[in-house]
């Protein structure tokens, strides 16, 4: 357990890393800025504009709403405050908490789509909200008793901690963003992706947009954030058109792309799974899926500079650019005997949803089991030039090695 929260603690840390240098960088900056370079940010005016409403549709078009909602929340930010429709320092809180309670909604919730139903409830919650920030959250914060039994406890000690935090936010947008601030970490070491990302970056880039500049935003801050969100949005579309859901490795779309770049030698490799139906149909399709990510996750260690993809179903093709069968072979029969060595050690029977009583007898022990895979390998030569005549030679060789009893490797014959 504790080794998963670390793992996935440091793939976010990767992941956040250069997003989180550039707002800090912005925010270096935006200490220095000289009448230059306000010339130069004013003329950048629209770039958070189009970044924000870049990421919008294509958030949108992937289905991803979580990101829309905030793409477009965001664009809230870049507007300055219109003193002519509510007074500067109230407007100022509202949208401060109402951005905040949107932040909170969308750490707690999926993608749902844009389906009419999905989009009226989006809708009718952003609404809620936003009133909640104009009425409620005020009421609030001049509220003896929320203050007595719910805000001051929490905030009182961070306030004596840090004293200038009250030149910043009061009681009750302190606990806000704490409450935000909590639910980020734990969405984002759960699922550290790069969606995740966009939504702490901008958790942080409102905390200091608020601290630094109470009416008019720092235009380097907001247009960092814009930046990193399109970003972020960008790279796991690209993720989510080139990687494979189930395994992670590259999909079969991505295969098609890396063909493009492949020089005139290279050497193809099919490998299928043996008896998988029947791995299936005894430990069921989940234990299949998990069987599917390991031995994906074993192919895509290949040595001698393959690269993995998975081609379909138990399915997967293997790319060595500039190289030939024979140099390729020893390092699939390496990977062949990785995968048939592997212990898989399987629950025999789920687990009971109640501790077992005392007589209940014990649940049996995990059971080992093994899969093995069959490959078939083709090199690029004059002869079978183009890609579907070097998949059919592979597929060929795969056949082979099936009929040669499984769990082998074949090279097809030139
Ligand atoms: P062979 O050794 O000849 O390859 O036998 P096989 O049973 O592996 O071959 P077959 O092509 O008949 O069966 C492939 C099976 O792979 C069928 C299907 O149940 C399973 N499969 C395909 N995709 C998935 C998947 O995404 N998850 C799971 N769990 N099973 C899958
Ligand atoms: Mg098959
Ligand atoms: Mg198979």
């Amino acid at each position: 357990m504790l080794s998963i929260v670390l793992q996935r603690s440091f793939r976010l840390f990767s992941l956040a890393l250069v997003p989180l240098i550039l707002l800090l960088s912005a925010l270096f900056a935006y200490y220095f800025e000289t009448a230059v370079m306000q010339q130069w940010l004013l003329q950048a005016n629209w770039l958070p504009y189009v970044c924000l409403i870049i990421a919008s549709v294509i958030s949108w078009q992937f289905g991803r709403s979580r990101l829309v909602w905030l793409s477009l929340l965001l664009l809230l930010i870049v507007q300055p405050i219109d003193p002519t429709w509510l007074e500067v320092g109230m407007a100022h809180t509202a949208r401060f908490s109402f951005m905040l309670l949107v932040l909170n909604w969308l750490m707690i919730s999926n993608d749902k789509g844009f389906s009419p139903t999905n989009l009226s409830v989006a809708i009718l919650i952003i609404a809620l909200l936003a009133s909640a920030s104009l009425w409620l959250l005020p009421s609030l914060a001049t509220n003896s008793l929320s203050n007595s039994y719910v805000l001051t406890p929490t905030t009182s000690w961070l306030f004596q901690l840090w004293p200038e935090l009250r030149q910043w936010l009061t009681a009750t947008e302190l606990f806000l963003a704490l409450i935000t601030l909590v639910l980020a970490v734990v969405r984002s070491v759960m699922q550290p992706n790069n969606s995740q990302v966009a939504l702490l970056v901008s958790l942080f880039s409102l905390m200091i947009l608020h601290a630094i500049n109470q009416v008019a935003p720092s235009q380097l801050v907001v247009i960092t954030l814009a930046i990193v969100v399109c970003f972020a949005v960008i790279k796991d579309s690209f993720l989510m058109a080139f990687k494979d859901e189930l395994t992670g490795i590259p999909s079969r779309r991505a295969l098609m792309q890396y063909l493009q770049t492949l020089g005139r030698k290279y050497t193809l490799v099919m490998s299928d799974i043996d008896h998988f139906k029947k791995f299936n149909d005894t430990y069921g399709h989940d234990v299949g899926d998990e069987v599917l990510k390991l031995v994906a996750s074993k192919l895509n260690k290949v040595t001698g500079g393959g690269k993995a993809f998975r081609f379909g179903g138990e399915e997967f093709v293997l790319l060595f650019a500039g190289k030939s069968s024979t140099e390729v072979v020893p390092h699939i029969e390496a990977l062949r005997q990785i995968i048939a060595d592997y212990d898989i050690a399987l629950r025999a029977k789920p687990r009971p949803p109640k501790p077992p009583q005392k007589s209940a007898k014990k649940t049996e022990k995990d059971k080992i089991v093994k899969v093995t895979t069959s490959f078939g390998v083709a090199e690029k030569t004059t002869e079978h030039s183009d890609f579907a005549t070097i998949m059919k030679q592979a597929d060929i060789a795969l056949y082979a090695a099936k009929k040669a009893g499984r769990n082998c490797v074949k090279v097809a014959k030139q």
